[in-house]
């Protein structure tokens, strides 16, 4: 089991580094970079996009300053904050892979999308903790203006630069993005989701394979601050030595049961429902039941898929 990650003891906004604020709410990180002209990383949800906004006002920061909202991936808990940041961030270009714009150019999908979206913010005012209603039911589609590949560049200008790296594995269309001036690695899903201190949810939903080496790739970096997209930021050497060590474990440990499960004749359904067991509760359990067993269901399709081949 991994260590005890600890979340930073934060109060809203809080400055992560010199030109580096952590903005959003206690499980979805939202990241201010500032250049001459500013970005977001990391779009939340509807009911995190409120507590965004004010936070950046209260930081006194000029809204038309910010330039680019960057959208990590395109499942639910990335993307249904854009509509109402676009509002309040009026000059600000919505960027993100070109998958990620066609996923979320379909009518269907996005109507899905705000359907858990509606559901987890009732389960967040359910538990205390938010207050704020959620955001404006909506549009049809989400726009994504800028289409952004491996090794492309966004200059902040004052020496700041964020560097786009492909890291398919917890989706296709995943990308993560590297600030070197900083040493700042802002992996959004690509490292699973810290359900509690002690229990990592592998998040491999499109390729065992692929997120393997999306890890590797980042572990590399070498990075001094490590930002995913949910609970926690890390700024110390050894916890993000940790981190990576924890998630690839608990990763490989993960495809090895199931694998092991099958080789014993278990039903797929079965195991299942014994994972979601085993990992819906706390900070997961922000989400529908239904939303993480089709998760689940996604990790035993991909742990079948890829021991096939092997
Ligand atoms: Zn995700």
């Amino acid at each position: 089991m991994p260590k005890e990650v600890k979340k930073m003891k934060l109060h809203w906004p809080a400055q992560v580094e010199e030109k580096i604020f952590l903005l959003g709410t206690h499980h979805f990180n939202s990241y201010l970079i500032l250049g001459e002209q500013y970005a977001l990383i990391e779009a939340g949800v509807s009911c995190s996009a409120p507590y965004i906004i004010k936070q950046f006002a209260e930081l006194g920061l000029d809204p038309q300053r910010l330039a680019y909202i960057l959208v990590m991936h395109a499942h639910p808990d990335h993307v249904t904050g854009v509509p109402s940041l676009l509002e309040a961030f009026p000059r600000a270009r919505v960027v993100g892979s070109a998958l990620a714009k066609k996923i979320l150019s379909k009518e269907k999908a996005v109507r899905a999308f705000y359907d858990e979206d509606f559901a987890l913010s009732a389960a967040l005012v359910a538990r205390g903790e938010i207050t704020k209603p959620p955001g404006k039911p909506a549009g049809n589609t989400i726009p994504i203006h800028l289409t952004v590949k491996e090794g492309d560049e966004l200059e902040l200008g004052n020496g700041v630069c964020l560097k786009v790296l492909e890291t398919p594995g917890h989706s296709l269309c995943s990308i993560s993005v590297f600030c070197q001036s900083a040493s700042a690695l802002f992996i959004s899903d690509a490292g699973g989701f810290q359900s509690s201190p002690d229990c990592i949810f592998p998040c491999f939903f499109s390729g065992y394979q692929l997120y393997l080496e999306s890890l590797q790739r980042l572990e590399e970096l070498k990075a001094r601050i490590l930002a995913p997209a949910h609970e926690v930021v890390l700024t110390e050497e050894g916890q993000i030595h940790d981190f990576f060590q924890n998630t690839t474990k608990a990763t490989k440990e993960l495809k090895q049961y199931i694998n092991d499960q099958l080789v014993l004749g278990q039903d797929t359904s079965e195991i299942i429902d014994r994972l979601v067991q085993h990992y819906y509760r706390d900070n997961l359990s922000i989400y529908s039941r239904q939303n993480i067993q089709g998760c689940v269901a996604a990790l035993v399709k991909m742990a079948r898929e890829e021991n096939c081949s092997d």
